[in-house]
């Protein structure tokens, strides 16, 4: 099948609890693309290596254990009425995947060359007919260097522990305040500092600090911006 040419790729990167997945998922229904939530394939794998016996008590990864997993873990994901939900071979996590347990494994095992590698080609067919907007933290640099918009979202660590923790107690995954601002300091630490697709800013990616704003105001944002370049993209075919 060949990619509709008025379609684009739209990368959203930042940092964990940025409110990435509510903007990028709000977009992609507003314009009618696909959402890939990229963090929660690295989740679903969390998830399957702490089931299978991979994550010791110290939260040591068994690297080869799960490499050669790798080809018996099938993430998709499930559209519903209530939303989209994660699949790991077939069976719905996306309650699972959620937990702290998991926030407190997951950046370890994203720091696995098999795993990023597994991953990024998967991501990269779901964006193989472009009409997509998934989010992450290296989808810009890495998984679609070519993407036509990008953008970088960030707000400081107190804030965006305050989003997960409310986000955990609606979920009724109860945490305290202070568990939370840990682990999200801790994975922007790993990410960012990881040998494979660190965490870091595209060069052509527009940076949004959303700290002070609205749901709204980042919706707005987020559909002008794509606006701009959708029609620069046009006006330049013309
Ligand atoms: O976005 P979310 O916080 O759910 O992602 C969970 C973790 O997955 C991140 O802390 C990061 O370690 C990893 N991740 C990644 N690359 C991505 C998306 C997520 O390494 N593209």
């Amino acid at each position: 099948m060949t990619a509709d040419k008025n379609k684009i790729i739209v990368a959203i990167d930042g940092y964990s609890s940025s409110g990435k997945s509510t903007m990028a998922k709000k977009l992609a229904a507003d314009l009618g693309y696909r959402y890939i939530d990229s963090g929660a394939m690295y989740r679903a794998v969390t998830l399957f290596a702490m089931e299978h016996g991979m994550i010791s008590e110290s939260g040591s990864v068994d690297e080869t254990a799960l490499t050669d997993a790798l080809r018996n873990i099938y993430i998709d994901f499930a559209v519903t009425p209530e939303g989209q939900h994660t699949m790991l071979n077939g069976v719905d996590v996306e309650h699972l995947i959620r937990s702290l347990e998991v926030s407190n494994h997951v950046s370890p095992v994203a720091a696995i060359h098999s795993v990023r590698q597994a991953l990024t080609a998967q991501q990269q067919r779901f964006g193989a007919e472009k009409g997509i907007v998934m989010d992450g933290r290296d989808i810009g640099t890495t998984v679609f260097p070519n993407a036509e918009m990008k953008v970088f979202v960030t707000a400081s660590p107190e804030k965006r522990a305050r989003r997960r923790f409310i986000e955990l107690q609606q979920n009724g995954t109860p945490s305290s305040y202070e568990d939370v601002l840990a682990n999200v300091i801790e994975r922007d630490h790993i990410d960012e500092t990881r040998k494979e697709s660190p965490l870091r800013k595209a060069d052509d990616a527009v940076i949004l600090d959303n700290s002070d704003m609205s749901l709204q105001q980042q919706e707005k944002w987020l559909m002008d911006l794509y606006n701009r370049i959708t029609s620069e993209i046009n006006g330049s075919n013309c």
